[in-house]
């Protein structure tokens, strides 16, 4: 059982002078580590056992050292093994839950069910010994991928790659929130990989770019800067508290334009003083496989946390043309004509904040057949028991859609 950890609803980004989310400019982002926007790190930890035992990983990376000259050895042999695998070739594989694992889990498969992504798994470089094996996240994420899929089993157990997270400090014995764990992981890969061709492609392959604008309302001066994040972290309140009726309408209320004013008004350099701000979000890119936040994790008097339940529909087929106006997007026809998107999964949630459940429901994209993925428990689902994920305000502890996972129609 898994709870969702404290999270501050915001209706969308707020501005520099009240906490600026970290941003960070194209550039920059390059040699350095993804972030969330508008969300704060707030982890909250529910009946926190003890971690794996360090004294076990030093002692594997003991045993590790001794046969680095039989890896190096046999390096060019596992190759072909490793890298011959076939997506879904035993259909779709479970993992088994090893603590507090089915976050975990469901975004393991949201990862190795992506192709896209399994196919620049696949090009990473071998690390050379034991210990750095041990201690590398996608090298682990593959041998999963062939465990999983050159198998017999209905199911497999993570525990190699879960032992590999402890060293990075990702406690699997603890409450996580599956939007806060997926940046975990994706930066872990991203930095871990030693190719930077396949780390271009990787950003390429998640990362989306907004351009945020901040104009001053007094001098009109403007501020504008390109920001890219890994998830799309939408509102699913509008500015007044009332609930949103549908995903597109989400989406137009993230990309909507905000007063900065009263407690959020910025520091403007030319007029020296704050002054109130109008603050704007433009699209700029979409990858190719677009992660989308629901935030139905919200902050009541500071401390309680509160899930927002109600029903909230998204759709198969998602078109961002059809969705923002002329005004919410800064990007060529060419880049736009790409913006059609199919729902390729949701990372849903059941149970209260603090007594909850994660499952991935995922379209698999060789066979076009949608699965539940429930830990070791695996089935085939149809699209109505997808639409279950929608949300119900009577049923609190009934499964709602938290990540939605939207992939490109046309490849670029
Ligand atoms: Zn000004």
């Amino acid at each position: 059982m898994c709870a969702v950890p404290a999270r501050r609803v915001r209706p969308r980004l707020r501005g520099v002078a009240e906490g600026r989310p970290r941003l960070q400019t194209r550039e920059s982002f390059c040699h350095s580590t993804i972030l969330l926007m508008g969300q704060r790190s707030g982890r909250q930890e529910w009946r926190k056992k003890p971690e794996m035992s360090p004294s076990e990983n030093v002692k594997a990376e003991e045993e590790g050292d001794k046969e680095e000259n039989k890896e190096l050895k046999t390096k060019d042999q596992r190759l072909p093994v490793v890298f011959g695998v076939a997506d879904l070739k035993n259909g779709a594989v479970g993992l088994y839950n090893i603590g507090q694992t089915c976050c975990l889990n469901s975004l393991l498969q949201v990862f190795l069910m992506n192709i896209h992504f399994t196919r620049i798994l696949r090009r990473i470089t071998v690390p050379p010994y034991a210990s750095l094996k041990r201690k590398n996240v996608p090298y682990q994420m593959l041998l999963l991928l062939e465990k999983m899929q050159s198998g017999k089993q209905k199911a497999v157990s993570p525990t190699e790659l879960a032992r590999c997270l402890s060293i990075h400090r990702v406690d699997l014995f603890m409450q996580h929130d599956a939007a806060q764990l997926f940046l975990t992981l994706w930066n872990l890969v991203k930095r871990q990989i030693k190719d930077q061709d396949l780390v271009t492609k990787l950003s390429d392959l998640y990362t989306i770019c907004v351009q945020e604008h901040l104009a001053c309302q007094i001098c009109s001066s403007e501020m504008k800067r390109n920001s890219n994040m890994l998830t799309l972290p939408v509102p699913v309140l509008d500015s007044s508290s009332r609930m949103l009726k549908t995903l597109e309408d989400c989406l137009q209320c993230f990309f909507h334009p905000e007063e900065l004013t009263g407690h959020n008004m910025c520091f403007c350099e030319y007029c020296e003083k704050k002054t109130p701000f109008l603050q704007s979000m433009k699209l700029v890119h979409l990858p190719q496989t677009l992660t989308i936040q629901l935030k139905r994790f919200c902050f009541e008097r500071s401390t309680d946390v509160h899930k927002l339940s109600h029903c909230l529909p998204f759709p198969q087929e998602l078109d961002f043309n059809a969705v923002l106006t002329e005004q919410q997007s800064q990007a060529h026809d060419s880049e736009k004509a790409a913006w059609q998107y199919e729902l390729f999964a949701v990372v849903a949630h059941s149970g209260s904040t603090n007594s909850g459940h994660y499952c991935a429901y995922i379209r698999s994209l060789t066979e076009c057949k949608w699965y539940c993925f429930n830990d070791s428990i695996v089935r085939q689902v149809s699209w109505d028991d997808v639409k279950s994920t929608y949300g119900h305000s009577d049923l609190n502890w009934g499964q709602t859609a938290y990540l939605l996972i939207y992939m490109k129609k046309h490849p670029q």
